[in-house]
């Protein structure tokens, strides 16, 4: 692949004085970075050196480039596998979720473009087998989430005996998904000497203690102060009744001509209500979560990110990772159940230096959650009441759906379910992509939804995940699809296949 001249005007970019090499600012210039990020200021170096990295780094702060610039500058100039005649994986990327893979490997794509080096990703919820093709020929960068690598380790068809660095993307986010097993069963199918860079937005114990574990003597790097959101966020509450919030949002966003909406939802099934129902009154939504077929949710995240789709409503899950440059709105039509997931949603907005907004819609049942967020947070958010949307003083909370839902509410499993995404307990979702593909089904999307049973009797034909009658709503008054009425007998549930 050829190299791009050595200009004056790549040899004066700040990011040669990180010791990047001219390919690599050609591409980053033409991707139209002209500053590195303060991350890409002390991590560049950093793994240009071979050091290990211990990165306190949300998304949105520029932390791909910071990994990715580096690592193609280290494996297009040190040859060391193809000199031995094989080329083997060299570097080995893992992230949480398939929407990050995507976007980790699509920028190892942009900044590479002028580097000899071949990258790859694989994630589960797609057919195993054009990636075992793929693992035969060359491929140096590989990005994966940690389930379906191991489902390829089981078959056989990954060497990783040749990886020279490991990266953990949102390591943190791994581990709140359950991956922690895995990622130590693949630590030991990696060669004993290597680079290690470990990137997480939080710091638990169990981190701390992951990464004392891999990494040796590493550089540490904090950009963002500790569980602060990008500054560049505004931060709003509107407290409202919990049956108004609906109208509220089309208010919002009729009124504010908002065009470019990610809007949080706690459960699969609620996305999907609420973007029908968005949909139904004039403003084009989709919703994207686990029980989505990834083509699915790769059609929904590039028409949002296009502007052809103006609200896109996510689960925690589905939302992490996704990278979309200067998306000005997001909305927390449900507070998360846990306040740090409050700042990975809003972290979603302010991104890069632009500015964004983050507006919380918050009912009485939620007061405790908007507590638990202040004071993680360290400060009040500002409350501001709509007029013609002010709360009702006598409202009386209504507990939080966990999981499962009541009884009768209960959704097969082809509507998304009224639970947390992942399935796990409330606010700790383990599973998007934590549970194995059934062997031997060549890797079918694990997050296509197992049909219910029909002919229960009691069905009342709604086993295409349409509405009973006579069924339960849910909090915000919708009825859940599929929902039986409550007292109809239960059915069996299968197991879930594993998305990921
Ligand atoms: P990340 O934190 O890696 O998810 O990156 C967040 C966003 O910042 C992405 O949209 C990148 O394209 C963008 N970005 C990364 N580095 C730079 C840079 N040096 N200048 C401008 N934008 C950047």
């Amino acid at each position: 692949m050829s190299s791009a001249p050595a200009s004056s005007a790549l040899a004066d970019s700040p990011f040669s004085a990180l010791g990047l090499s001219a390919p690599l600012i050609r591409a980053i210039q033409e991707h139209g970075y002209s500053q590195p990020t303060p991350i890409q200021k002390e991590a560049i170096p950093a793994v240009l050196q071979g050091r290990d990295l211990l990165a306190a780094a949300q998304t949105g702060t520029g932390k791909t480039a910071g990994f990715t610039l580096p690592l193609l500058q280290r494996i297009s100039e040190i040859d060391f596998g193809r000199q031995n005649g094989k080329a083997k994986i060299r570097v080995l990327i893992l992230t949480p979720t398939r929407e990050l893979a995507s976007q980790v490997e699509e920028s190892v794509r942009v900044y590479g473009k002028y580097v000899d080096v071949k990258s790859l990703v694989i994630f589960g919820g797609v057919n195993i087998n054009p990636q075992k093709d793929k693992l035969k020929r060359r491929v140096d960068i590989l990005v994966a989430t940690p389930g379906r690598l191991l489902d390829h380790v089981g078959q056989k068809t990954i060497d990783l005996s040749g990886v020279e660095t490991l990266v953990l993307d949102e390591a943190d986010r791994m581990l709140d998904m359950g991956f922690i097993r895995d990622i130590r069963r693949i630590l030991p199918l990696l060669p004993k000497t290597r680079q290690n860079l470990l990137f997480s937005a939080t710091f638990s114990d169990e981190i701390k203690e992951l990464a004392t574990g891999i990494l040796h003597d590493p550089v540490n790097i904090e950009v963002v102060r500790r569980n602060t959101p990008a500054e560049l966020v505004t931060q709003v509450v509107h407290p409202v009744d919990r049956e108004k919030k609906r109208a509220l949002l089309e208010k919002l966003i009729r009124d504010g001509k908002w065009t470019q909406v990610l809007v949080f939802m706690r459960t699969k099934h609620g996305s999907n209500r609420l973007a029908e129902q968005l949909e139904a009154s004039g403003i084009s939504a989709m919703a994207i979560h686990g029980n989505k077929s990834q083509p699915a949710r790769e059609r929904a995240l590039s028409e949002f990110k296009a502007g052809k789709l103006r609200v896109l409503v996510a689960t925690d899950i589905a939302a992490r990772g996704i990278d979309i440059d200067a998306l000005p709105h997001v909305v927390n039509y449900e507070l998360p159940m846990t306040a740090e997931d409050y700042v990975h949603r809003i972290g979603r907005t302010g991104r890069a230096g632009s500015t964004g907004e983050a507006v919380s819609l918050v009912c009485v049942d939620e007061l405790k959650l908007l507590a638990g967020i202040e004071k993680l947070m360290k400060r009040k958010l500002e409350s501001v009441v709509i007029p013609g949307f002010e709360p009702d003083p006598n409202a009386k909370p209504e507990p939080l759906r966990k999981t499962p839902p009541p009884r009768g509410a209960r959704a097969p499993r082809n509507s998304g379910g009224a639970k947390p995404e992942g399935g796990a307990k409330a606010g700790k979702p383990k599973t998007e992509g934590s549970k194995k593909a059934p062997a031997g089904n060549g890797g079918k999307p694990s997050g296509k939804p197992a049909s219910p049973k029909p002919g229960n009797g009691n069905s009342s034909g709604n086993n295409n995940g349409n509405r009973a009658p006579a069924a339960q709503k849910d909090r915000n008054g919708n009825t859940a699809p599929g929902a039986k009425p409550a007292g109809a007998p239960r059915r069996r549930r299968k197991p879930a296949p594993r998305p990921a």
